[in-house]
């Protein structure tokens, strides 16, 4: 017997469309493409349970006749290119004619649609692809077309959609890359029936985003335009500036020639613009536009045109590059008066900042003469003592077994160093303690005495903190988890979240950063299961709290409060790193100094 079979058509169609359309996100894209393509000013989209159980897009494009709204359904039914040589000459986002086909064939599926000067339009149902009614139908011009039960058929595909988050997530991203790339349009999104998303035509990119992030965001964005006339290429668009920063990607958008694309090579050039400017791990804001000559791109490479092809890839990313960076060293300059580069390393003073400096909040003891003796003992770790190098070496491995805790160690307290480490005379030598890491380190044990222990207080003025309206769903439907750490969030608004209490050490810091921090956290780790992601959190927010919360290098104490904080970090485990895994101690030996001054040979 035969072992190969040609698959009937319409299982073939099925697979065909996976490639087209993977996730809700894929079809809406699609949809809102053909609009476009169909010259709509007006654009709304709705989607049931993040476009799983319905899509629904609206448009004022010029619709189609009877005969265009069925042939639509066809397999390669487009009219927009004839022959494969018009793709170079293409201006419009579809090309394939597939796009339609492939939806329909996963899904049900009723298109209502009108030319403008056509008395009555055509309302057209199928079911996975085939058409089981079509007839005449009053309605307004423009085309409006509804997906639902997308996958029904297909039941190894919809299995792999992802929670409702993150496939909502897909789609806000590319509504937000719609709206940005398309100004003059008025688009509107509903979710679940409410509306998210409402933005009118601006005219300008930065009014696009304060229609769909805030303004504090709009406010750090340099805006440029760029011409590489050699090359045949121009940049435009809008970048954050040094003193802006997200926690993820999100808001890294490129756009080739009007069409969006994710570029991970050119998100990383961007970056790289960045070196110097921005902390580790932080990201910033992009909305690059470029236009190129399209016979040196090809976007026919990716299925769901995502991606695109550059002839001469490197060229682009180095030209990105450079863009950002002068333009950031640009931007700096202006601010203080005087050029500035990048490159060197003076350029790390220049990062201020980003949030408020955190209020010293251990409770001091009250009056008490400077320079006397600790009264409570001080461990030091016995591995730490027998680092007695003063040059630069590896951290030892660290010995924290409780018996060093006994020792009732008296040292002195010789005072501050650059307002950053404090020194300790011990009898075994100098003891020098980074202030910000034994700080960090007690107030983190703190935290994580968990709520009932954590003295927490209900603020006079709760803190709202503006953040986008995913961001708030994820946080409120994840509130237990703050009350673990002792802070207790409410919504507020459709996007902001009040801070209504907080722990007592913390009252004074902003919330701005734990907060879109702990979202990034909840998007980038949606995989992990509620409990290790309760652990995770757990941590972050309290190493979080804990850092903004510590006092800071450059902040000047008074020997008391060093004492004091000392006392505090005796009683903590842990106490000979901090949260991050920085040593908070370091003793040079007395036996060491002898030798480096000759005393002893
Ligand atoms: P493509 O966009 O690649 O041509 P599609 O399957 O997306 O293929 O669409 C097939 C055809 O249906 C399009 O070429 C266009 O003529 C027509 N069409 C689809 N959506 C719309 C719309 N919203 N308004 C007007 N015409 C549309
Ligand atoms: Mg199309």
């Amino acid at each position: 017997m035969n072992k190969i079979k040609q698959l009937p058509p319409h299982e073939a169609q099925k697979i065909a469309a996976g490639e087209v359309v993977e996730r809700p996100a894929n079809a809406v894209k699609e949809l809102i493409e053909n609009s476009l393509d169909a010259g709509a000013l007006e654009i709304s989209i709705y989607c049931e349970d993040a476009g799983k159980k319905l899509i629904r897009v609206i448009d004022s494009g010029y619709g189609m006749n009877e005969e265009d709204a069925r042939l639509c359904f066809a397999h390669h039914a487009t009219s927009k290119i004839s022959r494969v040589e018009d793709l170079s000459q293409l201006t419009t986002f579809g090309f394939r004619g597939e796009a339609l086909s492939s939806i329909a064939a996963v899904s049900k599926v009723t298109l209502i649609t009108k030319e403008h000067a056509a008395a009555q339009g055509t309302k057209v149902i199928l079911n996975a692809g085939i058409i089981v009614s079509q007839e005449p139908i009053a309605c307004p011009s423009g085309t409006d077309i509804t997906i639902t039960d997308l996958f029904y058929n297909v039941p190894a595909r919809k299995k792999f959609l992802k929670t409702k988050e993150t496939e909502s997530r897909q789609i806000v991203s590319l509504f937000q890359a719609c709206c940005i790339s398309y100004p003059a349009v008025h688009f509107k999104l509903f979710s679940d029936d409410t509306l998210a998303f409402n933005c009118p035509p601006v005219t300008t990119i930065k009014d696009r985003v304060l229609q769909l992030w805030d303004t504090r965001m709009a406010q750090h964005l340099i805006e440029f335009y760029v011409r590489d006339e050699e090359k045949n290429i121009a940049i435009s668009g809008l970048i954050s500036d040094h003193q802006y920063y997200r926690y993820d990607r999100s808001c890294m958008f490129f756009f080739v020639n009007g069409r969006w694309v994710k570029s991970p090579q050119l998100a990383k050039a961007v970056c790289k613009g960045y070196l110097n400017v921005l902390p580790a791990d932080r990201l910033p804001v992009c909305f690059l536009s470029m236009t190129l000559d399209p016979a040196k791109i090809d976007v026919n490479i990716h299925p769901r045109k995502e991606e695109v092809q550059f002839l001469n890839p490197k060229q682009l990313e180095i030209l990105v590059q450079s863009t950002t960076k002068k333009l950031l060293e640009q931007h700096v300059s202006k601010q203080l008066g005087k050029s500035v580069a990048f490159n060197e390393p003076m350029a790390q003073p220049f990062i201020p900042r980003a949030f408020a400096p955190a209020t010293f909040s251990t409770e001091l003891p009250g009056s008490m003469p400077p320079g006397f003796t600790i009264p409570q003992p001080f461990a030091i770790s016995e591995s730490l003592q027998l680092q007695s190098s003063i040059m630069p070496v590896s951290l030892p491995e660290m010995n924290r077994e409780d018996s060093l805790l006994s020792q009732e160690t008296q040292y002195t307290v010789i005072g501050q160093l650059h307002k950053t480490y404090w020194l300790l005379e011990h009898r075994d030598g100098l003891l020098v303690v980074d202030q910000h890491a034994a700080h960090e380190r007690i107030l983190y044990e703190r935290f994580g005495m968990r709520f009932e222990a954590v003295s927490s207080v209900s603020l006079l003025f709760p803190q709202v903190v503006e953040l986008s309206k995913t961001e708030c769903e994820s946080l409120i439907s994840n509130r237990e988890l703050f009350k673990d750490v002792g802070i207790e969030i409410e919504q507020f608004g459709q996007s902001q979240i009040r801070v209504i209490a907080t722990p007592v050490h913390v009252k004074d810091i902003s919330f701005q950063e734990v907060l879109h921090s702990v979202a990034a956290l909840l998007r980038e780790k949606a995989s992990l299961q509620q409990s290790e992601l309760a652990k995770l959190l757990h941590h972050d927010m309290r190493a979080m709290m804990a850092c903004k919360a510590a006092v800071k290098a450059g902040d000047e104490l008074t020997n008391a409060q060093i004492t004091q904080l000392l006392a505090d970090l005796a009683s903590v485990d842990n106490r000979f790193t901090c949260p991050h895994g920085r040593p908070t101690c370091w003793l040079f030996r007395k036996d060491d100094l002898e030798k480096r001054f000759k005393r002893k040979v």
